[in-house]
Parts: C-alpha cells; structure tokens; sequence
C-alpha cells in the first residue's frame, strides 16, 4: 500500500486528507494519505527519517514550509522562487522539495477566467507567505507590472526585492490610485477570512469594467471582497479550486495519477465547509 501524509502543527483543520481520501476512492487506489502532526522541534528529525519511512512523501503546512525548503536534498523551481516547501517526495533515496501553491493559483485562474494571462498590471493585496507564491504565478503569467500593497509596508518592500525590477512595494493608502490601472487584483490578506477583521476592505469600485478579481481566501466561498467584485459586475474567482488544484502533482508523485479536479470533487469538498 502507497501512504502519503499531510504535517503541520496543528494538524486537525486540514481538509486534505478529504480531498486526497477522495481521490483515492474515484481511482481505486490501494493507497492512503492521513494528517499526521509534528511538533516544530521535531520536525528536522522526522525529514531526515522520510526516506527510510513507510512514506512515499506528503504535504507540508504551517509551520513547517520553511524549515522543509531548508532541509530538503533538492528543490523544484517554484519552491526556490518562493522559498517554501508543500510538497515531498522521494526520488533516487533524495528527498525532494516542491511548492505547488502557484500552480495551484494559475489552474485555478485557467479554469475559471482563461484571458487572465492576457492582463500586463497586476495588484497583490498582502504580503505573508500565501503572496510569494502568487507572485511567482503572476510573473510567471508575463505580467508586465505587479504592485504589492500591504498593510505592513516593510514586509511589501521586502517581498517585492525578492522577485523582480516588475514588483513594486506600496502602503495600504496607494490602493486607491493603483485600482484604476489594474486587469488583476487577488487578495491573498485574511481579510474577509470567516471571523476576520474586515475593517480595511477595499472599495473596488474604480477598477476597469474589464478587471479580474480573485481571492485566495475560501472561506466563506464568496469573501466580502469578491462580493464587492460582484456586485458591481467584475469577473470574479474563487479560492477554492487553488487548494484542489495544488493537490494535484502531488497526488500523482505518490500515487502514480494525474487526478482531476471535477465538479464532485469540488462539491464535496464545499460540503465539508458548510
Ligand atoms: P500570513 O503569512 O499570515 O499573511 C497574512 C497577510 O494578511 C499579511 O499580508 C497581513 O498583513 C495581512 N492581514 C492580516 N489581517 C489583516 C487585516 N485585518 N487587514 C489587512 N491585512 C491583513 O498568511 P498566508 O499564509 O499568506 O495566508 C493568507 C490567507 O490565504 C489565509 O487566509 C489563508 O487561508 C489563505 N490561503 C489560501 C490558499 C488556497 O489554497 N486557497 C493557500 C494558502 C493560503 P501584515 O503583513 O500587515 O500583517
């Protein structure tokens, strides 16, 4: 039997064994994928023991991604980029590290609203770990510009000197004269999160007619920030289908199937939410 894991600390509130356990079901799959936590001051040992394990590899979440990044043999591109680790495998007895959050972000975004590679200036609202990864994507996309703005300044700053001469820093006070320009905005704050403080939600009412908002927040599904979008009749995406997305090539590396990301799936997991 193939086993796989998600680790974090705390563990419990993941949805992946669902979604994996899901995955497994639809293949037929002899296979298991189980939460399995670690506490911090463990989690070194347990990497260095994953390859004599009974493990094909797993999942990383907070707060591991950047002591897996650290400690892996080797790297895919993204996780470089990004400098954190969701995903491992094995590999020749190496233990291999990659990030799958932005190809998680951009299927989701071909999906849903395919002309989004055809916008040249983005905005990124936030700057926390979630936002290295988006930023990789939307440079990736062959963005032209990408403005992050954040609520801490510094840590905008610091985000934007890691990625390219394309990314420029601004405080939250800049958004209002940046909308205007703007084909993308994404928010990847937890403003809006279910039981967050929604005192700085944007008004978004400035935006071209032709903008595309996304949210990588998902619950709740339609985030204030995307209700606003809607409302005033914007293209909108949702921040459910990157975490199903994300799950894909790992999912395949363990298991050895490339799964789909179908309406059931999506539903089902939905169901779990509500
Ligand atoms: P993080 O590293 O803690 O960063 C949080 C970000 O939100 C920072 O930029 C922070 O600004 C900002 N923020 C927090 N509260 C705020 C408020 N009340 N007003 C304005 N800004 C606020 O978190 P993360 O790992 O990047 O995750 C961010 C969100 O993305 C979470 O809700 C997470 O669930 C979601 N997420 C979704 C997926 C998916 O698959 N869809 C994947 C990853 C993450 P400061 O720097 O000023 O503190």
């Amino acid at each position: 039997m193939k086993k796989a894991f998600v680790t974090g600390w705390p563990i419990k509130h993941s949805k992946s064994p669902m979604l994996h356990g899901f995955w497994l079901k639809q293949y037929g799959i002899d296979g298991s994928y189980e939460a399995y936590g670690v506490e911090p001051e463990n989690f070194e040992q347990f990497l260095k023991d994953l390859p004599s394990s009974e493990f094909m590899g797993g999942n990383v979440t907070i707060p591991h991604k950047e002591v897996a990044f650290a400690n892996v043999d080797q790297l895919d591109n993204a996780a470089s980029a990004i400098g954190a680790v969701n995903t491992l495998w094995l590999e020749d007895e190496k233990l291999c590290g990659g990030n799958t959050d932005a190809y998680g972000f951009s299927a989701n975004m071909d999906q849903f609203a395919p002309d989004w590679k055809n916008g040249k200036n983005a905005i990124v609202l936030g700057a926390g770990g979630a936002a290295r990864a988006i930023i990789f994507a939307i440079l990736d996309a062959g963005y032209e510009q990408i403005h992050i703005v954040n609520r801490t300044y510094e840590r905008a700053e610091n985000l934007s000197t890691l990625f390219d001469k394309k990314c420029h820093a601004h405080s939250w006070d800049k958004l209002p004269e940046l909308l205007s320009e703007a084909d993308f905005i994404v928010n990847t704050t937890s403003i809006g999160m279910a039981g967050s403080d929604a005192s700085m939600m944007p008004d978004l009412s400035t935006l071209p007619t032709s903008a595309i908002v996304s949210d990588i927040v998902y619950i709740p599904l339609e985030t204030p920030f995307l209700k606003s979008a809607n409302e005033l009749g914007l293209q909108t995406v949702d921040g459910l289908g990157m975490l199903l997305h994300q799950a894909v090539p790992g999912f395949e590396k363990w298991f050895g199937v490339r799964p789909e990301v179908t309406s059931e799936l999506r539903d089902y997991i939905l169901g779990l939410s509500s």
